[in-house]
């Protein structure tokens, strides 16, 4: 028999996994890309490639300029 202990890690909290809880979807009006919070603009995290921005570092944010 086999002793291995398999155990799954749910990645939700990982150290500094702070979710970009501002992110929009693509096409949004007055959005921009910003660095992704989760990552820190690298675009990956220690489980791998970043679930936020999918890798790319980057993330779609509202601009909040009125005026
Ligand atoms: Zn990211």
């Amino acid at each position: 028999m086999t002793a291995e202990d398999d155990r799954l890690t749910g990645g939700a909290g990982s150290a500094g996994g702070i979710k970009n809880v501002d992110a929009v979807p693509p096409g949004t009006p007055d959005a921009a890309e910003n660095l992704c919070r989760r990552c820190a603009g690298t675009g990956t995290v220690e489980d791998g490639e970043c679930p936020e921005c999918g890798g790319s570092g980057k993330v779609l944010t509202p601009v909040g300029g009125a005026g």
